[in-house]
């Protein structure tokens, strides 16, 4: 088939067991390609390419690291516009969104160039006299990286340049839902000069793919993002064969808005938080704590403001909201409004719309006297779906922002500098957000969460060496 994209395994592009066609979600009669579906002996292939390819890389030094990593940035920065396009049409993130990502991507790449030139050691003192001790960084060996649909290119990116940067040799698996942005970040890497072996795509379902990956003895360590149910399964089949792995699951993130909030920051907030990007954010604002004294302003207003969102296909630049990613994600999606009616909340919004193509287009969804306790406050959605919550003071308001299962980002609304302190010490999330959306992270520094949302040590900034290094100490005495 001449749209047939392969996987890339030992620097050479191999076509596996059968194709996946993959449609445009803003617009079925849009075909995006077809895809090659990895095997399990695919995998083994890959990872005894990675084997034998790591000597000679570690062996080239940072410089090289660096150097691969700054020429990719520069490539995806180029061609940012075809990538964003792609993405916006597998996933369905518009378009300005789809390209925002993107450059990130290449961001994430130059910042890790940086990191490989910088990796950090100690020396210290031995408690015994002329011994002196060095407590280095070692690259861990081969990686598997396992990556969701919702943020094609940065999730690939953000895992992918640090395992290199530290000298690992990597395999990517991307969603099957989305192999089209990858292969086109895998034909950049490959044709920048990565050694053949050190970087592979393998493309198709998780429960083949993925599986083979976490259950391989040489894969050292996994990063994985995706639902909790996966990060689960993935948690204890790692465990039986000793990996390393960092699991970066889902949200129910809490936004406070507060008596004292300025209004029109905190409808800002909160509607770019809960809707834009679909709502398919694992740091979306799904739980919006709202005190009384503010509450119905501030309900109007977000309600007024989301009704004015325009949803439509991703590539038409008067969209502010994409489609759902599929039709499994939007009828989840339906399933949670009408539950939400069942549970006793008052909905607007969250209907299936016709669109000018055919696509899964809903319109956004706000569930208003919400209770914390209700399956809607409680599960995770991932689709442009709020839960509002009224809450008396802030004492309660953070009990029942603290009150969940996840703990990936957790915002407030407040002009109070008390209030604001006393959230940022007392909220129980990786992240926390003082008068800015829950979602919208630097890459820079470290993203993670606590409790159900992250396992393992945090993605990003200069805490990434944790994950994809492993520290060895050297004892030298001198005579
Ligand atoms: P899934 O858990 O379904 O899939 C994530 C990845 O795991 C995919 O590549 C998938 O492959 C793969 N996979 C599935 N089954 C297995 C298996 N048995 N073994 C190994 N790998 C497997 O999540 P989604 O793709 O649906 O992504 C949405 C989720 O991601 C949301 O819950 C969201 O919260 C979370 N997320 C978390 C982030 C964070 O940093 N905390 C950031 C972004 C998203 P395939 O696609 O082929 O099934």
């Amino acid at each position: 088939m001449s749209d047939a994209h392969l996987n890339l395994i030992d620097g050479t592009w191999m076509p596996g067991d059968h194709l996946t066609e993959i449609r445009n979600p803003s617009d079925l009669s849009d075909l995006v390609g077809h895809y090659a579906a990895a095997t399990a002996g695919d995998v083994d292939r890959a990872v005894q390419a990675a084997r034998a390819a790591l000597p000679a890389w570690q062996a080239k030094g940072p410089l090289a690291r660096a150097d691969l990593l700054d020429r990719v940035a520069r490539r995806i920065e180029a061609e940012a516009e075809e990538i964003g396009r792609m993405l916006a049409r597998e996933e369905g993130k518009i378009l300005s969104e789809a390209i925002a990502e993107t450059r990130r991507a290449a961001q994430i790449f130059r910042f890790f160039g940086g990191e490989a030139l910088r990796i950090p050691g100690e020396a210290l003192a031995s408690v015994r006299p002329g011994v002196d001790i060095e407590v280095t960084r070692e690259p861990i060996g081969v990686i598997g990286l396992i990556t969701p649909w919702n943020f094609p290119a940065a999730i690939p990116a953000w895992k992918l340049a640090p395992a290199l940067a530290f000298g690992n040799a990597v395999l990517l698996k991307p969603a099957e839902m989305v192999p089209g942005t990858a292969h086109l970040l895998a034909r950049i890497i490959h044709e920048e000069g990565c050694p053949p072996g050190i970087f592979n795509l393998v493309m198709g379902p998780g429960s083949v793919v993925g599986r083979a990956m976490v259950a391989h003895s040489d894969i050292a360590a996994i990063s994985f993002t995706g639902s909790a149910q996966t990060g689960r399964m993935i948690a204890r089949a790692g465990a039986e064969g000793m990996k390393k792995l960092q699991l970066e699951m889902g949200g129910k993130n809490p936004m406070l808005v507060m008596d004292d909030a300025d209004l029109d920051l905190a409808v800002a907030a909160c509607l770019n938080g809960a809707f834009f990007s679909t709502g398919q954010r694992c740091t979306a604002s799904s739980r919006l704590i709202v005190q009384a004294g503010i509450h119905d302003a501030f309900v109007a207003r977000l309600s007024a403001e989301m009704q004015a969102l325009r949803v439509g296909p991703a590539l038409d630049p008067a969209s502010q909201i994409g489609p759902v990613v599929s039709a499994a994600q939007l009828q989840s999606n339906l399933d949670y409004v009408a539950l939400a009616r069942t549970e006793g909340c008052e909905v607007i919004g969250g209907e299936r719309v016709d669109g000018p193509t055919d696509g899964y287009f809903q319109r956004p969804a706000l569930f208003l006297n919400a209770r914390n306790a209700m399956r809607v406050a409680r599960e995770e959605i991932f689709g442009p779906c709020a839960a509002v919550i009224r809450v008396g003071d802030f004492d309660e308001a953070l009990a029942q922002a603290n009150d969940s299962d996840y703990g990936l980002s957790a915002g407030i609304c407040t002009g109070s500098l008390k209030q604001a302190r006393a959230f940022r010490h007392g909220a129980r999330a990786g992240m926390v957000m003082v008068n800015l959306p829950t979602a919208g992270v630097d890459f820079h520094v470290p993203f993670g969460g606590t409790k159900g949302s992250s396992h393992g040590s945090r993605e990003q900034g200069r805490q990434a060496v944790e994950f994809y290094t492993t520290t060895r100490t050297a004892y030298s005495f001198g005579g």
